[in-house]
């Protein structure tokens, strides 16, 4: 645990599950829509320092959120990406990939890079929008 490292110290009402390694959290922006991150619990840096149990843990999860998306959203493909650009804290991204338009929450929403790499994007949405946006993903949990 480091004082400054927010993911250390992770609050957030946009948890999703909270795991034995890892808590899953529904990202602030939705483009594309589901976009979902995986924190490990404990302060790592690099890929090769998790653990086999973190690292067979994490696999699972990602299987888990695949079918809560696609019984959500239904995506076309999906990314897995762990960066560590803006945060080295570990953590991982699922992200969903759409070639069709999806409606919620009376809005439309698309992934404009679908086949190609994913641009930056990130515009956090309001939070009674992303309030609702967990509800759904929890639902099909
Ligand atoms: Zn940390």
């Amino acid at each position: 645990m480091t004082k400054t490292c927010s993911k250390c110290n992770f609050k957030s009402d946009l948890i999703l599950k909270k795991y034995p390694h890892w808590i899953a959290v529904v990202s602030e922006s939705p483009t594309p829509i589901g976009w979902i991150y995986i924190i490990l619990k404990r302060h790592a840096e690099y890929f090769d320092e998790l653990t086999d149990a973190e690292l067979i843990e994490l696999k699972k999860i990602i299987k888990e959120l695949k079918k809560v998306l696609i019984k959500a959203f239904n995506p076309d493909w999906f990314n897995v990406m762990q960066m560590g650009n803006m945060s080295r804290h570990i953590h991982f991204h699922l992200i969903p990939r759409y070639k069709h338009k999806i409606r919620f929450a009376n809005r439309t929403f698309s992934d404009p890079d679908y086949g190609n790499m994913l641009v930056n994007r990130y515009k956090p949405a309001n939070k009674i929008f992303l309030l609702k946006l967990k509800a759904y993903l929890k639902s099909k949990l």
